[in-house]
């Protein structure tokens, strides 16, 4: 992938296609505002010494997307107010994000977050908000408060140049990921829906492929029904009573078993917990000490 200029925006593609634990920055010149700061490292320290980065946001708090925030410690950094609060504390961002740990997990886990992912708690000078407008130099970008995902997630409307960051909503394949304690199905699929009604002619993501031109109604289609198909085979799973176990050991999210076991298994555990406990909430199953099964 290259890097790609949209007027003010730059788009900085991440190391080995944006696939975690990489992602892709953007970089909006108008406003010497950095996006994201988790693609290449020896990239954005070029362009910190080279363009002169006033500051750095995060479209949310996920450790692939702040991998080298710690660059930028002498720049202020913004956040929503939600999401700064894993920010804050290393033991708050794991009980947001990666929350049914073991406890040898959590060890593990701390020390990936300080080793592999330069994490530091950090202090934003100021938190984003939606439909928060920042002007400059003539070119305009409004927040877009898009929870789902995190219940801060942002997303980013140049508006002149046309052009919208969706941050995690990223229109893959895989589709929408919302496995975190304070992750939401309903949420996701409002935001969805709500930033494919945006005016955008280019539309830039968090992750692969990143560059979308004009995307049709498809590729939205595509990427929101993911959830309703994930749903849909779990609902035929649970014609017999299933086991948590059981419904990991379906693959339902990944497709196969993928390596390494520990990290899908707990996304797949992750996901599936959400779809559980909203067709629980819509008592279209039920839990009977430990089986779960259609009602
Ligand atoms: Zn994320």
């Amino acid at each position: 992938m290259k890097e790609k200029k949209f007027g003010p925006v730059l788009f900085i593609p991440g190391l080995n296609k944006g696939r975690y634990p990489f992602c892709n920055s953007i970089y909006i010149e108008s406003h010497s505002v950095l996006i994201d700061p988790a693609s290449d490292r020896e990239r954005l320290i070029r362009l910190k010494e080279e363009q002169g980065v006033t500051q750095v946001w995060l479209t949310h708090f996920h450790e692939d997307h702040l991998m080298h925030l710690d660059l930028f410690d002498d720049i202020p950094f913004y956040i929503s107010e939600e999401d700064s609060v894993p920010i804050s504390d290393i033991n708050k961002f794991m009980d947001w994000d990666w929350f049914e740990l073991k406890p040898d997990g959590r060890e593990w886990w701390m020390n990936a977050l300080e080793k592999t992912f330069n994490f530091r708690p950090r202090k934003p000078a100021g938190f984003l908000r939606g439909n928060g407008i920042f002007r400059e130099n003539g070119v305009t970008v409004e927040v877009i408060h898009t929870p789902g995902h995190t219940p801060g997630s942002m997303s980013f409307h140049i508006k002149e140049a046309g052009v919208l960051f969706l941050g995690d909503y990223d229109l893959t394949r895989f589709g929408p990921y919302y496995g975190d304690r304070y992750s939401s199905i309903t949420d996701t699929i409002a935001s969805i829906e709500r930033l494919r009604q945006i005016p955008a002619h280019i539309v830039l993501t968090g992750h692969e492929q990143g560059v979308f031109e004009s995307p049709g109604p498809a590729i939205w289609d595509r990427y929101v029904e993911v959830i309703s198909k994930r749903e849909n085979k779990l609902l035929e799973f649970l014609r017999s009573p299933r086991t948590m176990r059981d419904i990991i050991d379906e693959h339902i999210v990944y497709g196969r078993p993928r390596e390494p076991k520990s990290f899908f298994e707990l996304g797949e555990r992750a996901i599936m917990k959400k779809h559980l406990e909203l067709l629980r909430e819509k008592g279209i199953i039920i839990n009977d000490d430990g089986l779960y099964s259609r009602k």
